[in-house]
């Protein structure tokens, strides 16, 4: 009934709301200076400053308390909100609009204009085909484990996220053309084990992954389409590889 009261004020522009608290406390306030001195009757200074104490207590007091936690719960639906915004529902990990707000940025302010790290751009093979033969649930597992497998597969300060249907990103921050391939030669090993592990063929479910540097000055799009087509020529190549915008130094 309270709760029910409660989300009908809230309904209400602010402004009448305000009014209204306002109003309630002129009220409450008033009742309770009546109260007092229809049994006292007396106009004495100490007593006046220990009514206005009291009458400010028992006025603000539950008021600034159900206040307070009104807002207590509209900052917890806020940050609720704000994660959600930035997770992928699915997954769990950061979504492509996070993806793009926190790299974004990140590459423009690199020091001494070098270069921000690698790109990885990860899509899972003929996903089309698990779906087909093992159904959308078992499609989403898939997912679920791909997003687990690049996580382990990379750093702390590093981001990964699903940008897509069943496309992944991760940034790899300061890394080099030969850590990128060591990075992204891992989650495609580690991916290959999770069709055994969820019980598919031991085969069904790899990636290919097409590999950017990011250059000096470029920003995010541009490091994106680079990591784009390097993901054209692995999936060209038979998939289930690497492919990469710069040649591997013989060091790898
Ligand atoms: P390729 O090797 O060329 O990447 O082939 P592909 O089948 O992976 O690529 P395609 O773009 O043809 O198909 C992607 C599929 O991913 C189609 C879509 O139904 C599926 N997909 C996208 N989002 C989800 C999801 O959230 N859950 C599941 N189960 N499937 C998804
Ligand atoms: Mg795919
Ligand atoms: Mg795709």
């Amino acid at each position: 009934m309270t709760q029910r009261l409660f989300k009908r004020l809230r309904r209400l522009p602010v402004w009448f709301q305000s009014i209204l608290v306002t109003v309630l406390a002129i009220v409450g306030a008033d009742a309770l200076t009546f109260a007092f001195y229809w049994f006292f009757f007396q106009d004495r200074l100490l007593l006046d400053l220990v009514l206005t104490a009291i009458i400010t207590i028992a006025v603000a007091t539950p008021m600034s308390l159900v206040f307070l936690d009104q807002l207590t719960k509209l900052e917890a639906l806020v940050s609720e909100l704000r994660h959600a915004s930035r997770t992928d529902h699915l997954t769990r990990i950061a979504n492509r609009r996070e993806f793009m707000s926190t790299v974004g940025p990140a590459l423009l302010e690199v020091p001494d204009a070098g270069s921000a790290g690698a790109l990885l751009f990860i899509d899972a093979d003929r996903f089309k085909h698990i779906n087909d033969t093992y159904g959308h649930a078992v499609g989403d597992k898939v997912l679920v484990a791909l997003a687990e497998q690049i996580g382990d597969c990379i750093r702390r300060q590093d981001i990964a996220a699903r940008i897509g249907g069943e496309e992944f990103a991760a940034f790899l921050i300061d890394a080099d053309n030969i850590q990128a391939h060591r990075v992204a030669e891992r989650i495609r090993t580690k991916v290959y084990g999770i069709g055994t592990r969820l019980g598919l063929s031991s085969d069904a479910v790899s990636v290919s992954i097409g590999i950017a540097i990011h250059e000096p000055g470029e920003d995010l799009e541009s490091v994106l389409r680079e990591a784009d087509r390097s993901l054209y020529v692995a999936k060209n190549e038979g998939r289930n590889r690497i492919a990469a915008n710069r040649i591997l130094s013989s060091a790898a």
